[in-house]
C-alpha cells in the first residue's frame, strides 16, 4: 500500500515537474506588440537626390522649391493608376460621379499648358495656380486631377462641395492618395487648396498624413525657414 502511494506521488511530482519546464521553455515566445516597437519618431527624414531629383524617404517630391529636370519622364505610375481605377470603381459603387480629369504631364507638357494659360489669364495670374515646368506634381506620374461629369465643377473650388469631394477627402487614403494642397495650409504647400489633386504616396504614408491633417512640406519639415 505505502508503497503504491510512493509511486503516486513520484509520478504526480514526474508531471509536475514536466509541466513545469515545459512552461517555460515553450512560453518564450516573444510577441512583439505596439508597446515594444519603437518607432523613430523624432528621427530626421532622409532626404536624397539622384540626377537631379528629390527624394524624402523615398518618395519623389516636387514643390515651389524642389524641381524636376526636363529630362525626367517616368509616365504614368502603374501602381498609382491601378489604385485611382480601384478608387474610381468604388466611388462608382456609391453612386458617385468622380472621373480622372488629368494625370502625367512631361516638363515639355507643362511647358504648353503654361503658356496657353499666359495668353489666357497673363503671366501673375497664372502663376498663381499653374506651376513652372519641372515644378508640377504631374510631371512624377504618381498625381492626378479628378472632376465630375459637369465641367463648371472641375479645378475649381466649388468641388469642394460637391458629395464627390467629400467622399474624395474620406477615401482617397484608403487607396493611398492625399489630397497634395489641403485647406488652410497654402503658406506650407505653397499652393492654393486644390481638392481635386490626389498625389499617391502608399497606404501607410497616406494614412498618417490625413490623420495628422499635415502635408508632405510640414511632415518632411521641408518649409523654407525664416
Ligand atoms: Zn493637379
Amino acid at each position: 500500500m505505502f508503497k503504491r502511494i510512493m509511486v503516486i506521488i513520484i509520478a504526480c511530482l514526474i508531471i509536475c515537474a514536466l509541466t513545469i519546464v515545459s512552461i517555460i521553455a515553450f512560453n518564450n515566445d516573444y510577441k512583439p506588440t505596439n508597446k515594444y516597437v519603437t518607432k523613430p519618431q523624432n528621427a530626421l527624414p532622409f532626404h536624397n537626390k539622384t540626377q537631379g531629383v528629390t527624394h524624402v524617404n523615398g518618395h519623389v517630391l516636387v514643390n515651389r522649391q524642389i524641381a524636376l529636370p526636363p529630362s525626367y519622364k517616368p509616365g504614368e505610375d502603374k501602381v498609382a493608376k491601378k489604385q485611382l481605377k480601384k478608387l474610381i470603381k468604388e466611388s462608382r459603387k456609391k453612386h458617385l460621379d468622380l472621373m480622372i480629369t488629368s494625370g502625367y504631364r512631361s516638363y515639355q507638357d507643362q511647358e504648353k499648358v503654361v503658356k496657353s494659360f499666359e495668353k489666357k489669364d497673363g503671366k501673375a495670374k497664372t502663376e498663381k495656380f499653374a506651376a513652372k515646368p519641372g515644378h508640377s506634381e504631374h510631371q512624377t506620374g504618381l498625381a492626378f486631377d479628378v472632376g465630375t461629369q459637369k465641367p463648371m465643377e472641375d479645378f475649381h473650388e466649388d468641388f469642394e462641395h460637391t458629395k464627390e469631394a467629400k467622399w474624395l477627402a474620406k477615401h482617397a487614403s484608403d487607396y493611398g492618395f492625399i489630397i497634395r494642397y489641403p485647406k488652410g495650409q497654402e503658406s506650407e504647400t505653397g499652393y492654393n487648396y486644390e481638392p481635386w489633386h490626389l498625389r499617391y504616396v502608399g497606404p501607410q504614408l497616406a494614412k498618417t498624413i490625413d490623420r495628422k491633417n499635415t502635408n508632405l512640406e510640414r511632415y518632411y519639415h521641408l518649409m523654407k525657414k525664416g
